[in-house]
């Protein structure tokens, strides 16, 4: 993970298709594409970075719960208060599609601006198939532009009010009405499920994905984010495309995951935005061999960030990753995180050409000016974004 291979002097060609055609010493690209336009760039060119997990379909902002968890208040108080994932399922139960299309544009903006060229979007605040199906025609509409959007079917992201305490009859909504319609409206790519002791357990998760696998979506899962629950354990045994939050994983799935293919990702800025004081093994996840990637978990309730650059320093800081591991997290394992590490994530021949430009001397900048932000420009299949940024002076 810390293989990162960096060029000076070095040019990208962009293909007509929207795909990258050469990248190399400068002298040598030019040569072989005489007629190509040229853009001059100072500065260092990044793959575009891949965001794997986010809920960024929401209405409100929760600004009261950050308030109450700095005065004290807990978790379930803040539910009974009002607050919590229910108030933004509500809000998004009521609000007009085009109002959450138009909020949901304009955090991807930003996003973008950040240097994000794939992000991966979740429902989940539906958690009633009319308004699920409404976030993912959310998500729908906002794909093919930039930041390219993947999206994901979160039904299971909670118990909904009208449902508890029987969860059980909840996740038979999903799996028998909630999955087919969705795979009928051809609007999801992954489905997740929300796995942790006092939501959906290790049985109800494995009901759902292995019914979403039968309907032709790949896999996904919220896992050991409080508790060491097997949800690991059960993305792995599943063949899931990720294991996310794994601030609690155990030995058994930190096993789990270095044996197989699914990448673990890592949301820090989560738990840093949680006030929780710790963060996922990340050191322990590479050592043993897996597959890590970093992503926001933007939402409205426990991380509102979108940059993922600050991720990326959070992991240094607090997870034990190496800079170059923690550029590997938001690029090439971001792909991986969204079943595309064969063309995205990497300046290389044949990847589609999503690049982000940063005003740095040393890539390792990137990761070091933390809470700034230092892109400045980036591309999605190959078409300048213009991101409004101004001129930006190097620091250095
Ligand atoms: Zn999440």
């Amino acid at each position: 993970m810390s293989a990162l291979e960096v060029l000076e002097g070095a040019a990208v060609l962009l293909a007509s298709d929207g795909t990258i055609g050469a990248v190399g010493p400068e002298r040598e690209v030019r040569a072989g594409a005489a007629s190509a336009e040229v853009v001059e760039i100072d500065g260092v060119l990044f793959p575009g970075f891949v965001d794997c997990h986010t809920h960024a379909v929401f209405g409100a902002a929760r600004l009261a719960d950050q308030e109450r968890r700095a005065r004290g208040v807990g978790y379930k108080e803040i539910a009974a208060a009002g607050g919590g994932i229910l108030s933004s399922m509500r809000d998004v139960r009521e609000r007009p599609e085009d109002d959450l299309v138009d909020l949901t544009r304009r955090r991807l903006d930003r996003l973008l601006a950040n240097g994000t060229t794939t992000v991966e979007v979740k429902s989940g605040y539906g958690l009633e198939l009319e308004a699920e199906l409404k976030q993912m025609r959310v998500i729908a509409a906002l794909t093919g532009g930039a930041p390219a959007v993947v999206p994901t079917f979160l039904g299971a992201h909670e118990v909904p009010p009208e449902y508890r305490p029987h969860a059980d009859e909840y996740i038979e909504l999903v799996v028998r009405e909630m999955l087919p319609a969705v795979e009928r409206s051809k609007l999801a790519r992954f489905c997740d499920v929300f796995c942790e002791p006092g939501v959906f357990t290790v049985a109800q998760s494995r009901r759902v994905l292995e019914a979403a696998r039968r309907h032709g979506m790949g896999l996904k899962l919220h896992a050991d984010e409080l508790d060491p629950s097997g949800g690991a354990e059960l993305a792995a045994a599943l063949g899931a495309v990720t294991a996310d939050h794994l601030a609690a994983i155990s030995a058994d799935g930190i096993a789990a995951l270095a044996a197989g293919d699914t990448v673990a990702v890592l949301l820090p800025g989560t738990m840093m935005f949680l006030g929780r004081n710790s963060q996922a093994p990340g050191r322990r996840l590479v050592e043993a061999g897996a597959a890590v990637a970093l992503a926001t978990d933007f939402n409205p309730g426990s991380s509102p960030g979108m940059s993922l650059p600050l991720m990326a320093t959070l992991a240094v800081s607090q997870a034990g990753l190496v800079p170059a591991e923690a550029v590997i997290a938001i690029t090439a394992n971001g792909a991986a995180g969204v079943g595309e590490a064969h063309s995205r994530g990497q300046i290389a021949p044949g990847f589609r050409a999503d690049l982000a430009l940063a005003a740095i001397r040393d890539w390792r900048e990137l990761v070091y000016w933390y809470g700034t932000n230092v892109i400045t420009e980036a591309w999605v299949e190959g078409a300048a974004c213009h991101l409004g940024q101004g001129p930006v002076n190097f620091i250095v």
